[in-house]
Formats: structure tokens, C-alpha cells, sequence
């Protein structure tokens, strides 16, 4: 057993390449081995130093390209000290990278050939980068917004890109249409991929002196990521390595904010909402499958949402390229939540820069110009 449905308990085997259950939820990662110092041991570096939190059989051989490792900077800005975790250094250019290297080792050694996944750019990118790596065709739905550079990406990669009319939702529901002969590596659904987006919480830890800050800031669009980050904190907690979690400050564009929408209005899951186009191209998912777990991750560490407006995720873009950071519309969100934030939560929190500014040339260059006359 490796899958159990997060709803009713009914357990799947790895082999069965379930992306969710019958009854329609998400599944969890079926597994009870206890993490604890000595599995920290071994040599710095990489996300495969804390293989025995992602819950895979002993046998898989990862599939890996470097990911994980990523420095942690410390700036002052207005007074207050904050830390930015460079998560954008990685092979593919974004902190998918250490979801994609989980489920695409899991796929290679269930024997996977194909598979389909729908993504507006960065986990894509990851997926298809991981699958060349070992040797799996992808076929990649993608919105029609999306950037040229991560298109272009997937295909430098191998794989098989199709623009779909409409909006991020639409790519989804074509992406399972195909998934019905063939399977659905969804970075939105898998539990394997979230257990590898949590190996960022374990380097945090050891990267500031076995400390936790007060506060994670984490730009949400599925989610993942800030699930990740809570289940990884936890685990530390349980291993009687940490203490409490960070408050986990999610972040979502005011233009798809379903998840917020929810937290702020009491709600469990998330609902359906409108959704117009942002510039957080990364962040605009209107119907995230794991909201429960999102928003349970949320409250249980004592966090809450924050909503940003397109022209405060422009100023924060060019604020962090004037401090020698480049990164895409989605990561700057971080920086214009932590401006907006009450000052206790600003001092000394953590910001996660989660995707390259190379991802969105096209964007900024509308923006700044590309051409001198
Ligand atoms: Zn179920």
C-alpha cells in the first residue's frame, strides 16, 4: 500500500497510478515509518538527504538533477530583517523541481512510459525535464496564456505541448479527457509530488542553524507547496526537532484567489469562484483538488491568506530585480504580501522565491521594453 484516500481510508497500491480515489478525494501517502536526527546524518545537499519523509518503497532509485539545496539570503527592507529562500535555482528554474524528481522516480519504477499532465508552465517544465531524465514521454496540456519560455521549455525537454482555449481550468479538464487511456502525473493531485515540495521545510531547518522562523511566506495556487512546507515543519515537530510550525502565510493574486476565499469565509474546501486573468499566471488555479489539506495547513499552523493586486506584484518584481533578483510575477507576490502584512509577521520571516524571471521575459518586456531605437 502506498495511496489512502484522504476521505473514506480505502488504500491503492503504487502500481495502481491512481490520481485520486472512487469517491472523488485526494489521496494521502500511506505511511507510518517515523523520521528522526539520524536520517539527517548523512551529507549536505539535495533533496534525497530526507528520502524517508517522501514515504516511497526503499527500492526506488531516484531520479535526480541536483534539485533541492537552495541558499537562504537575509536582506533589510524598511527596517525589518527578512529571508529569501532562492528556490528558483534549480535544474528547471523553479521549486516544482523537487515535486517532479519524487513522482517521476515513483513513475520509473512502477514502470510508467507515458503520461499526461496539465500545467501552466513551471510544473510542467519540471515534470517534462524529469520524465527525459528518465526516459518517459510527457504530453503537457497548458493554458493559452501561457509564457513562450516555458513552452518553449517543455519542448527543448521533449515534450509534447498542447495549448488549450480558455482558461487554466479548461487545461485540466482536457488533461484528464487524455488521462482516462494513459496515466496522470498531476502535480495538483499527487501526494508524492507534495512530499517532495516538503524537503524545502527540512533544508530551512538546517540551513538556519536548526532553527524555524516565526513566519513562511509561500505564494499558493494548488497549494502544494504551502502543504508541503506544513507537513515537513510537522514531521520535524514530531521528530522532536523543531518546535512549533511557522505561521504559514499564503499568497494569492485578487484576481484567483479560491483559496482565500474559503479561509476568510470559514470554509473546508474550497468553491467555485470566477477567475481573470493575472499576471501570477503560476498561482491562478480556480479549483485546487487538495484545498482541504491547504486550508487544514493553514489554521493548524496558526496563518491565514493575503490577497495581492496586479500593480503591487509589478512593484514587487522590480524591487527584487533592484536587489539583483530576478524572479517571474508569482515569486515577487511574496515580497508585496510581506509589505502589506502586520509588522510582527514581517520581522525575520521567510519568503519562498519560488519561479525564475526568465520564465516571464515576455511579460517583463512588455513592461520594461526590449527594444532601444
Ligand atoms: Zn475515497
Amino acid at each position: 500500500v502506498s495511496y489512502r484516500c484522504a476521505a473514506c481510508g480505502t488504500p491503492y497500491p503504487l502500481s495502481s497510478h491512481r490520481f485520486r480515489c472512487d469517491c472523488g478525494s485526494y489521496l494521502n501517502v500511506d505511511d507510518s515509518e517515523l523520521f528522526g536526527g539520524q536520517d539527517l546524518a548523512g551529507p549536505p545537499g539535495g533533496i534525497w538527504r530526507y528520502r524517508k519523509c517522501f514515504g516511497l518503497p526503499e527500492n526506488v532509485t531516484p531520479v535526480s538533477m541536483g534539485e533541492g539545496n537552495t541558499p537562504i539570503l537575509t536582506f533589510e527592507i524598511d527596517d525589518a530583517k527578512l529571508h529569501l529562500k532562492m528556490d528558483f535555482l534549480q535544474p528547471s528554474g523553479s521549486f516544482k523541481d523537487r515535486g517532479a524528481s519524487v513522482l517521476v522516480s515513483a513513475l520509473k519504477h512502477t514502470g510508467v512510459k507515458q503520461v499526461v499532465e496539465d500545467s501552466s508552465g513551471n510544473a510542467g517544465a519540471a515534470l517534462s525535464a524529469y520524465a527525459a531524465a528518465a526516459g518517459i514521454g510527457v504530453t503537457v496540456f497548458v493554458p493559452y496564456y501561457t509564457q513562450e519560455g516555458k513552452v518553449v521549455q517543455m519542448k527543448m525537454y521533449g515534450a509534447n505541448v498542447l495549448r488549450v482555449p480558455g482558461k487554466r481550468q479548461d487545461a485540466n479538464i482536457e488533461a484528464l479527457r487524455a488521462a482516462q487511456g494513459c496515466v496522470y502525473a498531476s502535480h495538483l493531485w499527487n501526494p508524492y509530488f507534495v512530499r517532495g515540495l516538503s524537503s524545502a521545510a527540512y533544508e530551512i531547518w538546517e540551513k538556519m542553524g536548526q532553527e524555524l522562523p516565526q513566519a513562511v511566506i509561500v505564494p499558493v495556487g494548488s497549494g502544494g507547496f504551502l502543504e508541503g512546507l506544513h507537513y515537513g515543519f510537522c514531521t520535524l515537530k514530531r521528530a522532536g526537532l523543531a518546535g512549533s510550525s511557522p505561521r504559514l502565510i499564503g499568497v494569492q493574486a485578487a484576481r484567483c484567489a479560491p483559496i482565500h476565499y474559503a479561509f476568510v469565509n470559514d470554509m473546508e474546501d474550497s468553491t467555485d469562484i470566477e477567475e481573470e486573468k493575472t499576471i501570477a499566471e503560476g498561482i491562478a488555479v480556480q479549483r485546487p483538488p487538495r484545498a482541504r489539506a491547504v486550508l487544514a495547513a493553514l489554521r493548524n499552523s496558526g496563518g491565514y491568506t493575503v490577497t495581492v493586486e496586479e500593480g503591487e506584484i509589478t512593484e514587487a518584481a522590480k524591487r527584487l530585480g533592484r536587489m539583483g533578483l530576478f524572479v517571474e510575477p508569482t515569486s515577487a507576490s511574496v515580497l508585496a504580501a510581506w509589505l502589506k502584512i502586520e509588522r510582527r509577521d514581517r520581522e525575520g520571516a521567510l519568503l519562498v522565491l519560488t519561479g525564475s524571471g526568465l520564465k516571464a521575459a515576455t511579460t517583463y518586456g512588455g513592461l520594461v521594453g526590449t527594444v532601444e531605437r
